[in-house]
């Protein structure tokens, strides 16, 4: 193996949890103040001896080993290899290749996998993203990596399942030279999750799903949450194949006005700002046949086209724009401060629902002509309610109500966690069985406009839309 270099061994000493690999090892864990305490797996521990400081991601055995250190240190004394094997093991995210010859082995039996090898393609696609969701939610370089890039809203978390990789799935899976390690690793290998050397795919990433009308993941993006990355290493990746599903979808349901991001990170700024009619792109060029079909199929008559304020992103708007008025879409460049993103313009402001909310009250009329009439006075997004409340409805709906945007097929759970709480800059309010009603976009003209209400159901992703046969992951 080639020497490890420095930077690579301290990103792994901060990136994989020490409380994934214990847990991995199937100690179970307790929080005691800031630190994680269980039973130590490396001697006969009747106490809990084991503490792990999550913050810093260190171990210490306080009973018979009085051992401790880095996540290396952990594998090097789990697995009974060198320090370098350790360091690629957690690499590549793999056990041991060398199963039974460390000197002194773990005898507690491992956790179940994270994913079920009895699962189709397209569970096992979702069972991976629940278990990065998981991490996410435990990993502090992670959560850290979100609040530097105000995409921390807790419901957005949530709502999306947003993940983190962080190397430790392959730990969790059977090993893979049992036949069923193997064959779970190939299934996994063929949906993208792992690449053909074994490494996990967006190992060090930020994970965001996308999710088809059926409720399946159809598209998975990842960024690095770390920028001293060895030369050459993308900061950005999906799954191998095109892009497949729109992100958001309950949103085009709910407003017949959307803003449209250029980029996943840039949609959860302003969903996260409070604007929630929001989808994205596969980056500048990024807008496909799904984008097509769901606009058209929801009904999208006001397009906010919100990409970078930079060569590439005003030609792809000004392209985009063209080929959407021809189809009888209306649509709007939000226009940035030269060279800035959606993000950077909530990074680098105290309140990003101010900026980016200035940002699309001025949008310019990309049209020919006047242009349509707009409210510039529209108001500044609510705070969303924390968690969607069951009860009698605030807004009541009755049959005199204005049909919904969009047909809902069936509805979620009531009290689940709303993926859209509103169209335009309007409040959501929650209501009846977890439907949350809206008022619409801060700009008049066709489509749910100002004050008129749509109904979007809250809660499961796989509420929207007419159903279409489930399309199971092609293997790619
Ligand atoms: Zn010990």
């Amino acid at each position: 193996m080639a020497r490890v270099p420095d930077a690579e061994i301290e990103r792994l000493k901060a990136e994989v949890p020490l409380g994934s690999l214990a847990e991995a090892a199937g100690v179970v864990l307790a929080r005691t103040g800031a630190d994680l305490t269980g039973r130590c797996p490396f001697h006969d521990d009747d106490t809990p001896s084991l503490v792990i400081s999550p913050d810093k991601n260190l171990w210490h055995c306080l009973g018979a080993c009085q051992a401790g250190g880095s996540v290396i240190d952990w594998v090097m004394r789990a697995e009974g290899v060198s320090f370098r094997h350790a360091v690629e093991l957690l690499r590549d995210g793999l056990p041991a290749a060398t199963a039974g010859a460390g000197p002194k082995r773990s005898t507690v039996r491992k956790l179940a996998p994270p994913v079920e090898r009895t699962a189709a393609d397209h569970e096992l696609l979702g069972q991976v993203i629940d278990y990065y969701h998981r991490v996410l939610l435990e990993s502090p370089a992670a959560l850290g990596y979100l609040a530097r890039r105000r995409i921390d809203h807790p419901e957005a978390l949530e709502a999306f399942r947003l993940g983190f990789a962080d190397r430790t799935l392959g730990l969790r899976l059977p090993d893979k030279r049992r036949k069923d390690g193997a064959e779970l690793r190939g299934r996994l290998e063929r949906l993208g999750v792992f690449r053909a050397s074994g490494h996990e795919h967006f190992a060090g990433s930020l994970v965001i799903p996308v999710f088809g009308e059926d409720g399946a993941v159809s598209e998975v993006y990842g960024r690095k949450v770390r920028d001293d990355l060895r030369a050459g290493t993308p900061r950005h990746l999906y799954l191998p194949g095109p892009h497949r599903g729109v992100w958001n979808l309950p949103a085009l349901a709910a407003s017949g006005e959307v803003i449209l991001a250029e980029s996943l990170i840039d949609a959860l700024t302003f969903w996260c700002a409070g604007f929630r009619h929001v989808t994205a792109c596969y980056g500048a060029g990024g807008f496909t046949a799904d984008h097509e079909r769901a606009f058209e199929q929801h009904g999208v008559r006001r397009v906010l086209i919100a990409f970078d304020r930079d060569g590439v992103g005003d030609k792809a708007a000004r392209d985009l724009a063209a080929g959407l008025a021809a189809r009888g879409v209306e649509c709007f460049r939000v226009e940035f401060p030269a060279g800035a993103d959606a993000n950077d313009v909530a990074v680098g402001s105290k309140s990003p629902a101010d900026a980016l909310g200035r940002a699309i009250r001025s949008a310019a009329w990309m049209g020919s002509g006047p242009g349509p009439a707009r409210r510039r006075d529209a108001p500044l997004p609510e705070p969303a309610p924390a968690v969607p409340e069951p009860g009698p409805s605030p807004v009541p709906f009755s049959a005199a109500d204005p049909p919904p945007a969009a047909v809902l097929a069936d509805a979620g759970p009531a009290g689940s966690p709303a993926p859209v709480m509103g169209g335009g800059a309007g409040a959501g309010v929650v209501g009846r069985g977890g439907v949350v009603a809206v008022r619409g976009a801060g700009l008049a003209g066709p489509g749910p406009g100002q004050g008129q209400l749509v109904r979007v159901a809250a809660g499961q992703r796989h509420v929207l839309g007419p159903r279409r046969p489930r399309r199971d992951p092609v293997p790619r």
